[in-house]
């Protein structure tokens, strides 16, 4: 993952199918509930199928022994629960796990489990290839194929924990893909898992604009917090969309730099919330490289778990 300057790239894609029965995996609680509504059976099983599929990783109705076998079959009958499935794992000597998965049309993405992490962490992909085109990147080299859906990018976490039998990790973003072009799917992918996300934006102005940025985050995160050179932009995007949609727009924080940002986002995250560093920007007014920039958000987050 590497800045990026618009929330807009659209997937060259033939997926999911629209004749595939509802993939349940793809919605959220939310919208689960809605669709149990529609079918006319009751909210608090949707609320049970959202545990089995988040909280305990059960994608087999038949396994999911809180319901009805009546309701089961018909479950079973009319929906469907899509994971990746792992097709090559490769460990190598320092503990780091690396998994090629095969999605539901035989694409492939990969994802990586990194131990040696103050909480072991999950690098997950957002994107068949990737259209940034870095030249360091074989993911760049391959060009955007799709975008992932919000069940495949959730879908990952899925089967490293299960994997892992790890049921406590971070996650981060870095695997193939620019988060941010295909912003929508990445932030339900991540309610699957969090209370909410505090969105770190933000880096070297190269003038692109925001307005659509700020639009798609409402509803979706609880606060952005702005950084680096382009952060007074931002800021001026974030309160023209607030001078429309009222309390319904997202809140923004000018932090100044990373450590600002990260320090405002712990003070007021709560218990299962994400902090989610994907600047939109490139960050070379501030860092060597995305690695760099990396290594300090780790760094940053490392000495706040230290400090509590
Ligand atoms: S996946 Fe590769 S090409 Fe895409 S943003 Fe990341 S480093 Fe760049």
């Amino acid at each position: 993952m590497q800045g990026a300057s618009s929330a807009s790239a659209r997937p060259s894609s033939d997926w999911p199918r629209r004749d595939a029965p509802i993939d349940l995996a793809e919605l959220t609680l939310t919208e689960l509930e809605a669709l149990f509504d529609q079918r006319h059976l009751p909210r608090f099983h949707a609320r049970q199928i959202f545990r089995w599929i988040w909280k305990r990783g059960v994608t087999d109705f038949s396994a999911m022994t809180d319901l009805g076998l009546a309701l089961r079959e018909q479950l079973a009958e009319d929906f469907r629960i899509s994971t990746p499935a792992i097709v090559r794992r490769d460990v190598s000597e320092d503990g780091t796990q690396k998994f090629v998965l095969a999605l539901q049309d035989a694409r492939r993405i990969e994802s990586v489990f990194i131990p040696d992490t103050p909480a072991q962490t999950f690098c997950i992909s957002t994107q068949v290839g990737c259209a940034m085109g870095c030249a360091f990147c074989l993911t760049g080299k391959m060009g955007l194929v799709r975008n992932l859906t919000a069940g495949e990018i959730a879908g990952q976490v899925r089967v490293l924990s299960h994997a892992l039998q790890l049921p406590e990790f971070n996650i981060v973003l870095m695997g193939m893909g620019e988060p941010l072009h295909n912003y929508d799917a990445t932030l339900k992918a991540l309610t699957a898992y969090t209370g909410g996300v505090h969105l770190i934006l933000g880096g070297y102005d190269k003038g692109a604009e925001f307005a659509e940025l700020a639009a798609a985050t409402e509803g979706r995160v609880k606060q952005v917090l702005l950084i680096g050179a382009t952060a007074p932009r931002l800021a001026t995007a974030f309160a023209a969309r607030a001078a429309t949609a009222g309390p319904l727009a997202t809140p923004y924080v000018l932090c100044g730099d990373l450590q600002g940002a990260v320090t405002a986002a712990a003070a007021s995250a709560e218990p299962g919330d994400v902090v989610l560093l994907s600047p939109a920007c490139a960050s070379w007014d501030q860092y060597r490289d995305y690695e760099q920039r990396g290594e300090q958000f780790l760094r940053l987050v490392s000495e706040l778990r230290a400090r509590s």
